[in-house]
């Protein structure tokens, strides 16, 4: 773990580089397969199953500036992670969350939306744009929202009414701010 870190922090602070991702002439994916050679040098295999250590699933939204490991102290093979644009509890997210608490274990569900989401300046117009621009209608709604509050409260609500989770009785969630690094918590009354 702690030569992992090292690692990641040695390759993300070299300020010299002129080019950024294009650096050495590759892609920015080319620099994350290189990174993944280093890392893979320094991996000691834990010897884990797939079962998270503690039993939760952890739903976040997609955003950059959220790092659920950091943010929440989890390690290898603590939890699941699902995430997407919002944060929001999809069929898709339901899907995994089954999964989690049916095949895998799971038993405690976390909701982590943040402050200044990307969801908040978009509304449903996005998709009819899209419509107007590809001559299809996505199936999938934006989940746009103005209340982070709420929209935390509607996804716990999800969660608890899905017929599918076999554990409802500890969903929690919460409002990362992405200048403090804190979590607050929504009650879901
Ligand atoms: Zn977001």
């Amino acid at each position: 773990m702690t030569i992992t870190f090292i690692d990641m922090t040695t390759s993300a602070s070299v300020p010299t580089e002129p080019q950024g991702a294009v650096r050495g002439g590759g892609t920015v994916t080319d620099r994350l397969v290189e990174a993944n050679q280093r890392y893979a040098a320094a991996f000691t295999d834990p010897g884990m199953d797939a079962r998270p250590v503690l039993h939760v699933a952890v739903v976040a939204c997609m955003d950059a500036r959220l790092d659920l490991h950091a943010a929440l102290g989890l390690e290898l093979g603590d939890c699941h992670t699902i995430r997407n644009a919002g944060g929001v509890v999809t069929d898709d997210v339901i899907r995994s969350l089954t999964i989690s608490q049916r095949a895998l274990g799971t038993r405690s569900v976390v909701l982590i939306h943040h402050t200044g989401c990307g969801l908040e300046s978009l509304t449903e117009d996005f998709r009819h744009d899209l419509e107007m621009e590809v001559g299809q209608r996505p199936a999938w709604a934006v989940e746009s929202f103005r209340d982070v509050d709420q929209d935390v409260r509607q996804s716990m609500q999800r969660v608890r009414t899905s017929p599918f989770l076999l554990h409802k009785d500890d969903v929690r969630g919460f409002v990362f701010d992405v200048h403090t690094g804190l979590l607050r918590e929504i009650d879901p009354a």
